[in-house]
C-alpha cells in the first residue's frame, strides 16, 4: 500500500482521544463486516477507546461468530444512536464502498457529518466526496487493504488472532474461497501470515459455508432447478426468486448469498444474474468471467455498480418486466458479441 496515502491518515490518528466511526455498505457481506471489525479491533488495541462501527442494516447469521460483531450498531434498528455517533465523529472510515449512497439511509447524515472521511476500498471509480482516498482496485478485498493499512500504521506484529480471523473471513468471502479476484501472490502471502498467527482457516470456512438451514439448502435447490434460465446462445444464465418463493422457504438475510455464482459453473456461460423480488424493488446481482464487465452493465442499465466481475443493482418494476428488460438488453448487447461490455 502506497506510503504517501497512509501518511496523512497516520497524522490524523496521532491523537488517541479522537472519536472514530467505521461504516460500511448496506446488506453487508463478509468483506464489509470482516474489514470493519478488523479495523475496529486494531484501533481499540492501539488506544482509540472512542471507536464504533455502524452497519446500515443487519448482516447474515453466518457472520455472527466474528469477534466483536455484537458491538456493531445497526443503522436501521438503532437510528438515533447512529445519528449521534455520525454527528460526533472526528474521523469516519468508509470501508468497502465507493459512493456514500451505498450506505442508503445513513447517506444523508454521513454527507452532513463534520468528521474527516477516509475511504479504504477496492471498487473502481470512487466518488469525490471523501477527504482521503485509499483505493486499490487490484486488491482482492477491503480486508486485504486493511491488513496493509495496519502494517503501514504500526507493524505486522500488532495483528493478533482476533484481527486475523476478521481479515481472513473478509478475504475468503470476497474471493469466493480463493476462486476469483486473487491471482496475486500478495493475497496468499497475507493469508499465509494470518494462518501463521494460529487462526483455524478450515473452521472459519465451515462457520461461513457449512451452516445452512434446511430451508436455505432447499431454496438453493429451487434456484438451480425450476428457477434457472439458460440463454446458451448469449452465454448467459439467470436465476429468479419471487417474494412467494422467499416466503415459502422462510427466507433469512444472507440466504441467497453466493447463489448467483452457480450460473458461471455451466460450461460456456460468461454472465450470470439473479433477480430477487423485494418489497421496494427487484434486487439484482451479476457475475461475469474474464473481460466481461458487469460493473458497466449494472451501472448503465440497472442503477447499480460494483466490480468488473461482480456487481449489483436494482430495478423498480415487476419481476417479469425486469427479466424481460434484462433479456432484451443482453440480446442487443450480444449481437455485438458483448463488445459493449468488453474491456
Ligand atoms: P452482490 O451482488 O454480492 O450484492 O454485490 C456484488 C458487488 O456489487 C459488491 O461489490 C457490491 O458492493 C456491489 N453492489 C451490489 N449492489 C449494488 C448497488 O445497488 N449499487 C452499487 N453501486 N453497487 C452494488
Ligand atoms: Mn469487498
Amino acid at each position: 500500500m502506497n506510503k504517501t496515502l497512509i501518511e496523512p491518515v497516520k497524522k490524523l490518528l496521532s491523537d488517541k482521544s479522537k472519536k472514530i466511526l467505521i461504516v460500511s455498505h448496506v446488506n453487508p457481506d463478509g468483506d464489509a463486516i470482516g474489514s470493519s471489525l478488523a479495523l475496529f479491533h486494531f484501533l481499540k488495541k492501539t488506544g482509540f477507546e472512542n471507536t464504533v462501527s455502524i452497519s446500515p442494516n443487519a448482516f447474515p447469521s453466518f457472520l455472527q461468530w466474528l469477534p466483536g460483531s455484537e458491538e456493531i450498531i445497526l443503522g436501521n434498528k438503532q437510528s438515533a444512536l447512529s445519528s449521534e455517533k455520525i454527528k460526533e465523529a472526528d474521523l469516519i472510515f468508509c470501508l468497502d464502498f465507493n459512493d456514500v449512497e451505498r450506505t442508503e439511509d445513513l447517506a444523508n447524515r454521513l454527507r452532513k457529518a463534520r468528521g474527516i472521511k477516509i475511504l479504504i476500498d477496492h471498487h473502481p471509480d470512487p466518488k469525490p466526496h471523501f477527504d482521503h482516498v485509499i483505493s486499490q482496485v487490484s486488491a482482492s478485498s477491503t480486508s486485504e487493504m486493511i491488513y496493509e493499512f495496519i502494517v503501514g500504521m504500526e507493524s505486522e506484529s500488532i495483528i493478533d488472532k482476533i484481527i486475523a480471523e476478521c481479515l481472513y473471513a473478509g478475504i475468503v468471502t470476497d474471493t469466493g474461497s480463493f476462486s476469483y479476484g486473487c491471482n496475486n501472490p500478495r493475497t496468499y502471502e497475507i493469508v499465509a501470515n494470518l494462518i501463521s498467527l494460529g487462526i483455524d482457516g478450515e473452521n472459519i470456512h465451515r462457520l461461513i459455508y457449512d451452516t445452512y438451514s434446511e430451508h436455505r439448502m432447499r431454496l438453493l435447490g429451487l434456484c438451480l432447478s425450476s428457477n434457472l434460465v439458460v440463454m446458451h446462445e448469449h452465454s448467459t444464465a439467470y436465476i429468479f426468486l419471487s417474494a412467494s418463493d422467499l416466503k415459502k422457504f422462510n427466507y433469512q438475510e444472507g440466504d441467497t448469498e453466493g447463489v448467483v455464482n452457480y450460473g458461471l459453473s455451466i460450461k460456456g456461460i460468461r454472465l450470470s444474474a439473479i433477480f430477487i423480488e423485494r418489497k421496494e424493488n427487484i434486487k439484482i446481482s451479476f457475475r461475469s468471467e474474464g473481460n466481461l464487465n458487469v460493473n458497466n452493465l449494472a451501472r448503465d442499465y440497472f442503477n447499480g455498480g460494483g466490480h468488473k466481475n461482480a456487481a449489483g443493482g436494482n430495478f423498480k418494476d415487476t419481476l417479469e418486466n425486469t427479466i424481460r428488460y434484462f433479456e432484451s438488453t443482453i440480446k442487443n448487447l450480444s449481437r455485438e458479441e458483448f463488445r459493449a461490455l468488453e474491456g
